[in-house]
């Protein structure tokens, strides 16, 4: 998963996007990149680690001047965890100076690398976003038709900003698998993958960048917005909402926060004969489902774990053994809460399994009396191939073992999922007050909206 953010017509572009990829943190925490463009040639700063660590006053202030900036924060297991491939990409080529920031999966990435190479292109990264590059380059015409010529060829999840010496371009692939949106601040727009990025400085949410849409932004004015591609159907990751964006973004008509209490709102619903001492969320993403089941049930809500925030998202490290670590340091139960209570423990879902096992582990050793396993969503039993980084289905643990068998390994009292029903209600709100169900929802049913085979590239950004 990534975040990525473009601005420009700003005096302020370095800052406003450095404040961008601190508010898109929670996106990718492997590495982080500016690139800026104004009265001097482009360019590029980019390091691994948090954005904070990668960028200073002194590198922002001295070395970016300029008025158009993209931005981009990397996790992935995929494409070798390195700098060679933290974003954005900076070319230059027979259109200028071009720079791109992708969020997403291109799943014909393999194919279109293979036909590239026989065509003598020279790769230089190893992650899916480079191709879209070489097409650009090879491509003829003005510089929103040539885009758009290659945005064609591209199949699978993309949520672009792409940079070319002042102009800046948002693109969304047709499904809109993930989010996108347009914001203004002053004379500027902005492009971010969450709301809460532009409203963080100050600036407004305008809408979402519709699914297949490109829109071209120069001297603070949009020049065009058209569909590059006709959408079917939209197919929004219903996971942004489960677990991956922030409470305070907006998403189809509501903060993300408020979907998070419905969802524990329909949990109680589901669990209506429970009876237990506290609601008791695993922070952070489970806190708003946690306050919806207890409002609703009426049973205390209580903050039994202590979080250490000095250490990132257990799930967001590249080995295992890195995750082990980190959910250790990560949560430390309070015993008072917790010694003999009856616990209803809310979290946003299980993947492995392994954090979530180590968590009830550390519960039952503070004295945890029962423990109810409650999730925001169904079990994930099929693999991503959108741009979340779920592993294959052999290391799912709900693809491969019963609620019975989960009960006994987790070692829980129960184990509750919110159903898919439930899910799709509580994050659709007022979607142009449509009652289709616009989301994907692939990793809990398994059926996926696009072609998949065994060439189909799972491992992007
Ligand atoms: P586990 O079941 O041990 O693999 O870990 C589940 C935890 O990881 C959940 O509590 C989520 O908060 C978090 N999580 C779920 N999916 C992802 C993902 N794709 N990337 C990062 N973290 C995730």
């Amino acid at each position: 998963m990534c975040g990525i953010i473009g601005v420009e017509n700003n005096d302020n572009a370095a800052i406003i996007t450095l404040s961008g990829l601190l508010t898109l943190q929670h996106r990718g925490e492997e590495s982080a990149g500016i690139t800026i463009s104004g009265e001097e040639k482009m360019k590029t700063f980019k390091a691994m680690g948090l954005v904070s660590s990668v960028f200073n006053e002194d590198v922002l202030i001295n070395n970016f001047p300029g008025t158009a900036a993209i931005g981009h924060v990397r996790y992935t297991t995929s494409a070798k965890s390195s700098l060679i491939n933290a974003q954005p990409f900076q070319i230059s080529c027979i259109h200028g100076n071009i720079a791109v920031a992708h969020n997403g999966n291109i799943t014909n990435f393999l194919e279109i690398k293979q036909m590239l190479l026989k065509k003598g292109a020279i790769f230089s990264h190893t992650a899916d976003t480079e191709i879209l590059l070489h097409l650009i380059a090879m491509a003829k015409g003005s510089f929103a038709d040539v885009v758009v010529d290659s945005l064609r060829k591209l199949e699978g999840a993309f949520s672009l900003v792409i940079l070319k010496d002042k102009t800046l371009i948002g693109a969304r692939d047709e499904h809109g698998f993930r989010p996108l949106v347009l914001g203004k601040i002053d004379d500027s727009y902005i492009i971010s993958s969450e709301s809460a990025a532009v409203e963080v400085i100050g600036g407004t949410y305008i809408r979402d960048i519709k699914p297949g849409e490109v829109i071209v932004i120069e001297k603070g004015l949009i020049k065009k917005s058209f569909s590059y591609k006709k959408l079917k159907k939209q197919n929004t990751c219903i996971f942004e909402q489960v677990y991956f964006s922030r409470s305070d973004s907006i998403m189809f008509g509501q903060t993300v926060k408020e979907a998070r209490v419905k969802m524990g709102e329909y949990l109680a619903n589901q669990m209506k004969d429970i009876k237990a001492d506290i609601v008791m969320p695993v922070p952070d993403t489970g806190y708003f489902a946690a306050l919806g089941f207890s409002r609703t049930s009426n049973i205390l809500f209580e903050n039994g774990f202590v979080r250490n925030h000095y250490v990132g998202r257990s799930f967001i490290k590249p080995s295992q053994h890195l995750r082990d670590l980190t959910a250790r340091l990560k949560l430390r139960p309070i015993k008072e809460v917790v010694n003999g209570k009856k616990i209803v423990l809310v979290d946003d879902s299980i993947v492995r399994g392994t954090t979530s096992k180590r968590l009830i582990s550390i519960l039952r050793e503070a004295g945890a009396e029962k423990i109810y396993f409650v999730l925001s969503c169904p079990p994930i039993i099929g693999p991503c191939y959108y741009g979340i980084d779920t592993p294959s289905e052999e290391h799912l643990i709900a693809a491969n073992n019963s609620v019975e068998e989960m009960i006994k390994y987790l070692d829980v009292d129960k184990l509750i999922f919110l159903s898919l029903e439930n899910l799709i209600k509580a994050c659709s709100c007022s979607f142009d007050n449509k009652k289709e169900n616009v989301f994907c929802t692939s990793c809990f049913t398994g059926k996926y909206p696009t072609k998949i085979s065994k060439n189909t590239y799972k491992k992007g950004c």
